[in-house]
């Protein structure tokens, strides 16, 4: 079957285009739509068949029931019986929109659109083309996401024609979405009024029209035993095909964890991205970055979650952590389904921060032209399980010179260059516990104790690897007396390694 896509405008519908699609709907074809929410399937609702379709087009597990979509209230009547009296106030106020009523169904709708279940799922969508296919289409839409079964839903053309391409009739073209997410599903049939699916419109907005609503306990719950009672929710549905974890803490602990696990990942030569915001992409180095919206605004975050995971997709990478986001408004909804996404996979920052106690370290000698540049460059070569910023400073910096002519000699046979080296004075923006200074000599480190306050993480080198080497100053001296204190600092930077790479735990 070859799939039409067809261009439409929403402020400018083509009406044609909409009759040729509403009768290939009537005829029992499927069309995929745009909806403010996500791009559906659409089908003939009232028609068996085209449920059978529609599961098998979408590659869904035929237990999992369709949302009937339709474009004016009166229609509901037709295929919904014992509809409570608050319904209308509901309606009122959020249809049309991103909100999915369940009610006892009537004769009309045939099981293959109910999943075999009593109730059907209703709602009425705001999006001006999806409005005027239903109306085209005979009244009665049946319209899952229009996407292959336990993929990420379409928020884009693109996302169905990936997904759906030959075996549809036709994709209806807008552009993106508004939301980005399914509807809300409140389940009609209980008292109170339950809150199956969390989306735009939030058990907060709803209890402001009728009071009390419940949400279904199984929503969030990683533990829960309980299946939950909208069928699709139990599925490991919108998933990315990488592993997805999600990084729970502070800002500063998500990104520090997040950092920690790619740079751990990596070394293992994963294909790793990362799921930044506007506010965090900057502090991030390694991996595939993508800014998935700003933490001010979380509709944007919405808007974007599913094109992100398929970019991950496409770009074929193995691992994605992503930080988390506020449970406020939207924020609900975006965390179903990044949890979904993550098949309930959580990590606490703070456990991870942890597991790192050094994340810089900084090499201290007299000048900063010969002993410390060293070192520093020569730790840099290393592999090492966790990640370090790796500086060199000097006690005595008069103003930025370039390394040693000798020591730049020395390191240039060994494959290495102090080239790109300025000296830089030692500062208190080197105090903290999680910078480990690294001093050639005694003198050093005892001047920084006693000079800078909170100077916890200061050691001389050979002190730190236990080894009772000196590094004599070769200042002034021949060309051979800097190879010896090359090999002297090269033998000290191994243990380095070897002792920061067996604290590393690396394992998480
Ligand atoms: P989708 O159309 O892909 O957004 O999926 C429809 C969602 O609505 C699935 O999670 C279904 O399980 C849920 N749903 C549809 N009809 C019912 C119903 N009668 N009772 C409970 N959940 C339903
Ligand atoms: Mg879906």
């Amino acid at each position: 079957m070859k799939t039409l896509i067809e261009k439409m405008n929403k402020n400018n519908v083509d009406m044609q285009v909409i009759q040729r699609a509403g009768e290939i709907i009537k005829q029992g074809g499927l069309v995929a739509f745009p909806t403010e929410t996500v791009y559906g399937l659409g089908a003939n609702a009232l028609d068996e068949e085209a449920a059978k379709k529609t599961y098998a087009a979408k590659g869904r597990p035929s237990d999992n029931p369709l949302i009937v979509h339709i474009a004016e209230y009166r229609a509901l009547e037709k295929i919904a019986v014992d509809i409570p009296e608050r319904t209308a106030a509901i309606a009122e106020h959020f249809w049309p929109g991103p909100l999915t009523m369940i009610f006892k169904k009537s004769e009309a709708v045939p099981y293959g659109t109910t999943g075999g279940l009593d109730t059907v799922a209703v709602r009425m969508p705001s999006d001006t083309i999806a409005r005027e296919l239903i109306l085209a289409s005979g009244g009665y839409v049946s319209a899952p996401s229009a996407n292959t079964s336990g993929r990420p839903s379409p928020t884009l053309a693109e996302h169905v024609a990936e997904d759906l391409s030959g075996r549809i009739e036709m994709i209806l073209d807008s552009g993106s979405v508004e939301i980005g997410l399914e509807s809300t599903i409140l389940d009609m049939t209980v008292e109170p009024p339950m809150i199956l699916r969390p989306g735009a419109i939030t058990a907060d907005m709803l209890e402001e029209v009728i009071g009390m609503v419940s949400i279904d306990e199984t929503i969030l719950g990683a533990e829960s035993e309980k299946a939950p009672k909208a069928p699709g929710m139990k599925y490991r549905h919108y998933a990315p095909k990488a592993k997805l974890t999600i990084v729970e803490g502070n800002i500063r602990e998500e990104v520090l964890a997040i950092r920690q696990m790619v740079y751990a990942a990596m070394n293992d030569k994963k294909k790793v991205g990362i799921i930044a915001t506007k506010e965090t992409i900057a502090y991030y180095s390694n991996g595939i970055i993508k800014n998935i919206g700003s933490r001010e605004d979380e509709k944007s975050i919405a808007k974007n979650l599913y094109a992100v995971l398929r970019e991950f997709d496409s770009e074929g990478v193995d691992e994605i952590y992503s930080e988390s986001f506020a449970m406020k408004g939207i924020g609900n909804a975006i965390m179903n389904r990044l949890e979904k996404a993550a098949g309930h996979l959580r990590v606490a920052a703070a456990d991870i921060v942890r597991r790192q106690k050094y994340r810089r370290v900084v090499f201290v000698s007299q000048t900063d032209t010969c002993r410390g540049p060293m070192a520093a460059e020569i730790f840099r070569q290393k592999r090492l399980r966790q990640e370090y910023v790796v500086d060199s400073r000097g006690m005595v910096v008069l103003f930025p010179e370039p390394a040693n002519q000798k020591a730049e000699a020395v390191m240039r046979s060994a494959g290495l260059t102090l080239s790109a080296h300025t000296a830089m004075p030692f500062s208190e923006k080197e105090i903290a516990e999680d910078i480990l200074v690294l001093t050639m000599d005694e003198t050093q480190k005892n001047k920084i104790i006693t000079e800078y306050e909170g100077a916890v993480s200061v050691y001389t080198l050979s002190e730190f690897v236990e080894d009772d080497t000196e590094i004599l100053d070769p200042y002034g001296m021949a060309l051979n007396n800097y190879g010896e204190c090359f090999e002297k600092i090269s033998m000290l930077i191994n243990k380095l390694t070897d002792k920061l790479n067996s604290c590393a735990e690396g394992e998480y």
